[in-house]
């Protein structure tokens, strides 16, 4: 009789095939690193940018068009700074992957994401066939895009 209990229980319970993932999990990050610099220089540019950007204040004015034409210049910049802030906390996402080794998973289905989607998109958290349904609410995105609440409270 074969014993599946005991002397094969550790072969059959624990296999080693993880470490076969973590093998190229290794092999993912060195040729990653590119991405890295690139999320790197990105959030240097956008921590930059925004800094820069505290004079939205509201300038007074008696004229009432110029007053329409600073809120429309002021809605923009608005939205401007709500897109950049959001893209920064993606950028600091994808950093964070990185530190803990998921980056270039798609966060959805875990598949590798194509390297011509990190050359165009480096901060992004899902494959394109991940994006799109994300993109059509298909799922919910836990730490998704809140750009709707952020320019509710900006407003
Ligand atoms: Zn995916």
């Amino acid at each position: 009789m074969i014993c599946h209990q005991y002397c094969c229980g550790a072969k059959d319970g624990q296999g080693e095939e993880k470490s076969g993932h973590e093998k190229e999990m290794d092999m993912n990050q060195t040729g990653l690193k590119k991405y890295k610099a690139m999320l790197e220089a990105k959030r240097a540019e956008l921590s930059a940018g925004l800094r820069n950007r505290e004079d939205i204040a509201i300038e007074k004015t008696s004229d009432a068009l110029d007053e329409v034409q600073l809120a429309g210049e002021r809605e923009l910049a608005i939205r401007n700074l709500a897109r950049e802030s959001i893209l920064l906390r993606q950028v600091l996402g994808a950093l964070e992957r990185f530190a803990d080794g998921s980056y270039g998973t798609c966060l959805h289905c875990e598949e590798e994401i194509k390297p011509n989607r990190l050359d165009a998109v480096p901060w992004t958290k899902f494959c394109i066939r991940c994006q799109e349904a994300a993109d059509r609410h298909e799922f919910e995105t836990k730490a998704g895009d809140p750009i709707d609440e952020f320019l509710a409270d900006a407003a």
